[in-house]
């Protein structure tokens, strides 16, 4: 047989295949979770908006409490509040001070906030009420400060977070919690980010049964399916299963071509190696067309990619074809090592952010693999019983196990699994103690 084709190799003509991402559109802040920006976006306000209070206290004149200590205190004359969403109607004169509340707006005239608990409130009968107690409720009379302060103290000013027209994020930065709360802060209600990819799964194979139905003599649950929809959902697409095609070239492609319909990309399980059944590549390549590669990897040898035309937009970016071996732990990880950076490329994601960040492991167990192939392995990372945080070697390698048995139809040691370790082509296997590259998996 011809040589393996090395993964790179294979991965490169994956995302050759994807020469833009796709178009940008304009959604409400609401939608924009784990979109990626498209274009810069730049503050539509000043934050704050102007100065305010970083503190429960009373607006003052820093000039006014000069000298002011623990037992020589200053009294000053309270003339008024300012609430959270209020103005200040009166400014504040010297010897006067006003009660302000955290995130109120700086009255005209204060240059600074005392805090509440550096005061001591006198009512009108000139008595003395609890130190530190008065943030709230009836307004004293006047207050007496136990400290001196600075102009600025205990003020936050205007624009010291964000400055009105200044780039706040730029364009390819994907959008997290921190990112919409800053845009959202920033005054804007709407991004553009690029569209999420639409993605069909189409599951193959006689012996597939919807889960929870009869299996009946010879049939299996069909568990590609909800996974594949599963992983795209988690890698920000939005996945539909189109359905379970016999092992029969027309009603294969009779799903496919509903597929394409509403595609930016088609996988499919099963059906991909060579023998009698096996007809996914024959239907690839009546809609567009399609290389079967024997990719250097374990699991997951058996693959076919291709692309074709997208029905009404001939000359458009073509649809993505992947045909993923049936096996499903092969889907898991030709997904990760294959589809997972098509997905993000078709989002917008920059090229250094296609790939799983690489993390250090270190095998608490020999390993067999074979020889020529790239290997995943599914290992759970020991944890700290307390914690649960992974445990690190002295060279700060996570100490790894394997999660299982490591057959590609063994879902039981992937949904143990916290990562996929990774065994270079060039070894038949590794003994406790090596070093391996470690790839987290997403757990809910
Ligand atoms: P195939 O690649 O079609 O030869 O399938 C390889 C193995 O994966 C066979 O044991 C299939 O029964 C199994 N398989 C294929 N598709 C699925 C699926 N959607 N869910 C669960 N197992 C599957
Ligand atoms: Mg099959």
């Amino acid at each position: 047989m011809n040589e393996l084709l090395p993964i790179e190799v294979a991965r490169a003509q994956v995302l050759a295949a994807i020469p833009a991402a796709l178009a940008p559109e304009t959604v409400a802040l609401a939608d924009a979770l784990g979109r990626v920006l498209s274009e810069d976006v730049s503050a539509a306000t000043d934050l704050p908006p102007w100065d305010n209070s970083a503190m429960d206290g009373y607006a003052i004149r820093a000039a006014d409490v000069a000298g002011a200590t623990e037992t020589s205190t200053a009294m000053l004359r309270v003339t008024g509040e300012v609430a959270a969403g209020g103005a200040a109607e009166t400014a504040v004169l010297p010897g006067t001070a006003m009660r302000i509340a955290t995130g109120a707006p700086m009255p005209p005239g204060a240059d600074a906030v005392v805090a509440v608990e550096q005061t001591t409130p006198i009512a009108t009968d000139g008595s003395a009420g609890l130190r530190g107690r008065e943030a709230t409720g009836p307004l004293p009379a006047r207050i007496e400060v136990h400290e001196a302060t600075q102009p600025v103290r205990n003020v936050r000013l205007r624009a010291s977070d964000l400055q009105a027209g200044r780039r706040i994020l730029s364009a390819g930065r994907a959008i997290g919690p921190a990112e919409l709360a800053i845009i959202a802060a920033g005054g804007v209600a709407n991004v553009t980010v690029h569209r999420r990819p639409r993605v069909a799964v189409l599951s193959t194979g006689d012996e597939l049964r919807r889960a929870g139905s009869d299996l009946g003599s010879a049939g299996i649950p069909d568990s590609n399916g909800p996974a594949l929809v599963a992983l795209c959902t988690a890698a920000g697409a939005d996945a539909r299963h189109v359905g379970i095609a016999p092992d029969r070239l027309e009603p294969t492609l009779d799903l496919l071509r509903t597929a394409l319909e509403e595609a930016d990309l088609v996988i499919v399980s099963g059906g991909v190696s060579v023998g009698p059944y096996d007809v996914v590549r024959g239907a690839f390549a009546q809609v567009g067309t399609v290389d079967l590669w024997r990719a250097a990897l374990q699991p997951g040898k058996p693959f076919a990619f291709g692309t074709a035309p997208r029905p009404g937009a001939p000359a458009g970016a073509p649809v993505l074809l992947f045909g993923l071996p049936g096996n499903p732990v092969s889907v898991f990880v030709t997904f990760e090592v294959f589809v997972r950076p098509a997905l993000r490329r078709l989002a917008g994601r920059a090229d250094d952010a296609l790939l799983r960040p690489v993390d250090a492991a270190v095998l608490e167990e020999p390993v067999t693999k074979s020889i020529g192939r790239r290997t995943f392995l599914r290992v759970a990372a020991l944890r700290d019983p307390f914690t649960g945080t992974p445990i690190r070697d002295a060279m700060g390698r996570v100490r790894v196990s394997l999660a299982g048995g490591q057959e590609s139809h063994q879902l039981s040691a992937l949904a143990a699994a916290d990562a996929l370790a990774v065994v270079p082509e060039s070894v038949a296997g590794l003994p406790a103690g090596a070093g391996v590259d470690l790839w987290w998996l997403d757990r809910a």
